[in-house]
């Protein structure tokens, strides 16, 4: 059985899927690139104006808020306890 979840960034153009396989050991990332279809205008100025401020200058960058974060962390500390 596959466990997979999805963490989104905040600028909405990628995702990070964390995967793992019930009876396998190790845990798969995968980044995948959106295409921000239906993003508000007022939203992707903001989020332009964060590229020009050189917060997220890359494509294989995430950024994820306190709240995206703290549930990958628990994600993760719930699958490495899932074995156990
Ligand atoms: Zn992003």
């Amino acid at each position: 059985m596959k466990n997979e979840k999805v963490f989104r960034c905040q600028c909405y153009s990628e995702v990070l899927v964390v995967s793992s396989y019930e009876g396998e050991d190790g845990i798969e990332f995968a980044i995948y690139e959106q295409h921000p279809f239906r993003i508000l205008w007022k939203d992707r100025i903001r989020f332009a104006w964060r590229y020009l401020r050189g917060r997220h200058p890359y494509t294989d960058q995430m950024i994820f808020d306190k709240e995206t974060l703290a549930d990958l962390v628990d994600y993760l500390v719930e699958l490495q306890n899932k074995d156990l």
